[in-house]
């Protein structure tokens, strides 16, 4: 009896931490919902049509990237940022570098998803393609190589299912909790859980505190990458 007590108290302590760590245990009966593409729940970022949900980092107008064949495409015009902001969250997106295959290295259909606008996930032609690991398609940028290369060939469409926890800061601005991030690769995992060291940019990335809701940004790297099929569901 004592046991069983005890044995309760612990499954109720950890049902209690993973109801404050963010992961939203269903109470009761989960929801139910039309799974698409896209889920009835996910907010659509891109649907072919327009970039109205995203506006240019040059400046903060309207994106200027072309939209053709329904792809979005890169054209120099400067990454792109969603106008909405984000948490947690799960995303699709699709992708697929320049079929004429032009440069080499990160020369080479480069592009990136930023979540937060700060920590990229690599967009990189890397079939037949080397560079340094944690800089090629799937890596957390010189932060974690992917665990395998699932890359298709250059022109294919290619995708990202990304499930992303966001980093915590107290009110002093000091981390709580480092970001994570889980990454699948044309349905292939490639990043685990993966826990973000602070911004890509740098070599010795520190995390700096920023509010909680901040944009999905795209990446400009001069390189003309389609996107297509861009969905989010808030977590
Ligand atoms: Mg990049």
């Amino acid at each position: 009896m004592k046991k069983l007590l005890a044995r309760s108290l612990l499954s109720l302590t950890a049902l209690t931490f993973v109801a404050s760590s963010g992961l939203a245990a269903p109470q009761g009966e989960p929801r139910v919902i039309d799974p698409g593409p896209p889920p009835a729940d996910a907010i659509v970022l891109f649907d072919g049509k327009d970039l109205s949900q995203w506006k240019s980092d040059n400046g903060g107008g309207p994106a200027k990237w072309e939209v053709k064949d329904g792809a979005a495409i890169v054209n120099g015009t400067g990454g792109i940022s969603t106008r909405q902001g984000f948490a947690d969250c799960q995303l699709h997106i699709e992708w697929a570098t320049p079929a004429e295959v032009k440069g080499e290295g990160q020369g080479r259909g480069n592009s990136g998803v930023f979540m937060q606008g700060r920590y990229e996930i690599q967009i990189l032609d890397s079939f037949n393609n080397k560079t340094y690991y944690d800089g090629q398609a799937g890596a957390i940028y010189r932060q974690h190589a992917p665990l395998v290369n699932a890359s298709r060939k250059p022109g294919e469409w290619q995708a990202y299912d990304v499930i992303y926890h966001a980093p915590r800061f107290d009110g002093t601005g000091k981390l709580l909790k480092p970001g994570t991030v889980t990454v699948l690769q044309n349905g292939v995992l490639i990043q685990d859980n993966a826990e973000i060291k602070g911004p890509t940019a740098s070599d010795n990335p520190r995390y700096e505190a920023h509010p909680l809701k901040q944009p999905v940004a795209l990446q400009d790297h001069g390189n003309p990458v389609r996107f297509r099929n861009i969905w989010i569901r808030e977590l």
